[in-house]
C-alpha cells in the first residue's frame, strides 16, 4: 500500500549471477526450475532480447548501474585484472549511478551483496552482516555455515573432475590448475557465507522490515548460478536421467535456478505480508549468461554467444504495467536506468546514459528502441560483437582471438551467424556471407568510434575534482579484493 507523502514506488533490483536466460520457464526452459519468476514474467513485462554489455561481473554491473557502456563508465576489466586506471578513468568519467540518483530522490538504497566495489556509491548499507547478535553468530558458524560450506565443496570436486579431463595436462597449466584449487579451496568458506541464497533472502526480509515504511531501493545479488554452483540437493531435477560429471553438473545449475527462484518467491510473500508489493517495481535480470559446455566452454563465462549475452530481464510492477507483455525488441542493460527515470518522472541533468528508456516499447508506440546490441570481453580473450536482428558477427581485434582459459582460439578471428536459421551458432558463415560480415565489421567500427568519441567529450567536460573519492578507497581494497575473486576461478 502507498504510504501518505510516497512520491515513488519501491524498487528492487534482483540480478542473479551468471544466469542464462534460457534456463528460465518463461524464456523457453526445458526444466521447471523457475516458477515463481515464470508467474512475475506473466503478469509483467518480459523482455525477449535482452543483452548484456560485457561477459564479465564488473563491467555488466557498472553498465546495470550506470546505463553506460563500459566504454564510457570507465571499468573495462574484471576481478583482479581492474586496473588502477581503470578506476581513475571512472572517476574522471563521473557517471552517476542509480542508487546515488535515488538516494538524492529521497529513496533509502539498500544492498544485499558481498563486492561492494565502487557499486557501493549512493548505498546507505552494502553488504551481507547486519543486526547478527553473539548467539545468531555462533549459530550460523557452527550449524549453518559448515553445511553449506560441504555442499560447496562437493559442488567443486565434479567440476575438477570435469577441468582436469578438458584442459590440456602440460606441467605449468597443471601448476596454474593445483594453485586454482588451494585457493578455491581456501576461500570457500568464505563464499559459502555469501553465495547462497536463502542468506541472502534472510537478510533482505529483514532489511524490508527496516524500510517497508520509506520509499527504498534494495539490491539484491544472488550469486548461486555462479561456479560451482549452490544448490541444496531437494532443488536438483530428479526425473532426468544425469550421464556423467557433465550431467549432474549441469543439474546442479538448473537446481540453481530453483533454489534462487524458491528465494525470490520467499521474498515475494514478504512483499505481500507487508501489503507493499502492489507498490514495488521489481525488476529481475542476470549481469551475463553462462556456458554449460556450448561452444567447448565448460562451466565458465567467456565468449560472446547467446548463452553468455542474452540474459533475461523481467519488470513487474501491476499498476505501473497493467497489461502483462512480452517485447521481441532488442534491448541492453545500458537501456535500464533510463527507463526507471522515465517512469518515475526523475530528470537528472548529471546523469549522461548511453541507453534509451524502453517506454516506447512497453506502450506498444515502437516495436524497436535499438538495431543492434553491442558487447564486448576481456577476460581470458579479447573479443567484441554486435547482434542485429538476424546475424550476429563476433571479431578478435588482436588478431588471434587466443581464449587463455582453455589454451586454445573457439573460431577464426572473424565470425558470423545467422541466428534465424542457426540459433545455437554451430555454423560460421563469415566466408559464405561477406557482405553481412563486412556490413556488420564497418557497424561495429562505427559504435566503437561513437562510444570512444563520447568518452572524450565527457573526459573534457566534466569538473575531476568533483569525482568520488569513495574510488580511491577500493584502490586500497585491492588485495583484498583479490583475495576473494582468486575463490572464484578470477586469477592469473
Ligand atoms: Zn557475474
Ligand atoms: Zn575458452
Amino acid at each position: 500500500m502507498k504510504k501518505e507523502g510516497q512520491k515513488h514506488p519501491n524498487i528492487i533490483l534482483i540480478v542473479i549471477d551468471a544466469l542464462r536466460a534460457r534456463n528460465l520457464g518463461c524464456y523457453g526452459g526445458e526444466t521447471n526450475s523457475s516458477p515463481n519468476i515464470d508467474e512475475l514474467a506473466k503478469g509483467g513485462i518480459q523482455f525477449a532480447n535482452c543483452y548484456a554489455c560485457w561477459n564479465t561481473t564488473d563491467q555488466s554491473l557498472t553498465s546495470i548501474f550506470s546505463g553506460r557502456y563500459p566504454r564510457t563508465h570507465g571499468i573495462v576489466h574484471h576481478g583482479d585484472k581492474v586496473t588502477p586506471e581503470d578506476l581513475m578513468t571512472f572517476r574522471k568519467l563521473n557517471g552517476k549511478l542509480l542508487a546515488e540518483m535515488l538516494k538524492e530522490k529521497g529513496f533509502k538504497t539498500y544492498a544485499v551483496d558481498w563486492m561492494g566495489r565502487w557499486f557501493k556509491r549512493g548505498f546507505d548499507f552494502y553488504g551481507y552482516e547486519r543486526d547478527k547478535n553473539i548467539w545468531q553468530k555462533f549459530f550460523y558458524i557452527v550449524f549453518t555455515l559448515p553445511y553449506v560450506h560441504l555442499r560447496y565443496m562437493a559442488a567443486n570436486i565434479s567440476l575438477l573432475r570435469i577441468y582436469s579431463k578438458k584442459r590440456k595436462t602440460s606441467i605449468s597449466s597443471m601448476w596454474k590448475g593445483l594453485k586454482g584449487v588451494w585457493n578455491t579451496f581456501r576461500f570457500t568458506f568464505e563464499l559459502a557465507r555469501v553465495q547462497d541464497a536463502d542468506y541472502v533472502t534472510k537478510l533482505a526480509q529483514k532489511l524490508i522490515d527496516d524500510i517497508k515504511d520509506d520509499n527504498f531501493f534494495l539490491f539484491l545479488h544472488y550469486w548461486d548460478t555462479h561456479t560451482p554452483y549452490n544448490c541444496p540437493k531437494k532443488h536438483m531435477d530428479r526425473d532426468k536421467p544425469r550421464r556423467g560429471s557433465i550431467d549432474i553438473i549441469a543439474s546442479k545449475y538448473n537446481g540453481a535456478v530453483n533454489y534462487v527462484d524458491k528465494c525470490i518467491g520467499d521474498l515475494l510473500t514478504t512483499l505481500k505480508n507487508h501489503k507493499i508489493l502492489e507498490d514495488t517495481l521489481i525488476i529481475i535480470t542476470s549481469d551475463h549468461g553462462e556456458s554449460l559446455t556450448e561452444h567447448e566452454m565448460f562451466f565458465d563465462h567467456h565468449g560472446l554467444y547467446e548463452v553468455t549475452t542474452h540474459v533475461p530481464l523481467i519488470v513487474f510492477h501491476p499498476k505501473l504495467f497493467s497489461r502483462p507483455k512480452k517485447i521481441q525488441g532488442l534491448i541492453q542493460h545500458v537501456d535500464l536506468v533510463p527507463t526507471v527515470c522515465d517512469y518515475l518522472g526523475i530528470n537528472d541533468k548529471d546523469l549522461v546514459c548511453d541507453g534509451t528508456s524502453m517506454r516506447s516499447l512497453i506502450s506498444g508506440d515502437r516495436e524497436d528502441i535499438r538495431d543492434f546490441a553491442f558487447f564486448e570481453e576481456s577476460y581470458v580473450q579479447r573479443k567484441i560483437g554486435l547482434r542485429n536482428k538476424t546475424h550476429k558477427y563476433i571479431y578478435a581485434p588482436d588478431g588471434i582471438g587466443m581464449c587463455n582459459y582453455c589454451q586454445k582460439v573457439h573460431a577464426g578471428v572473424e565470425e558470423l551467424y545467422d541466428l534465424e536459421r542457426d540459433p545455437e551458432e554451430m555454423n560460421n558463415v563469415v566466408s559464405e556471407n561477406r557482405i553481412m560480415a563486412t556490413q556488420m565489421r564497418a557497424k561495429l567500427d562505427e559504435v566503437i568510434q561513437k562510444l570512444n568519441s563520447k568518452k572524450q567529450q565527457l573526459l573534457e567536460k566534466k569538473d575531476v575534482t568533483k569525482a568520488n573519492l569513495e574510488d580511491l578507497q577500493d584502490l586500497a581494497d585491492q588485495k583484498k579484493i583479490k583475495k576473494k575473486l582468486r575463490s572464484l576461478g578470477y586469477m592469473d
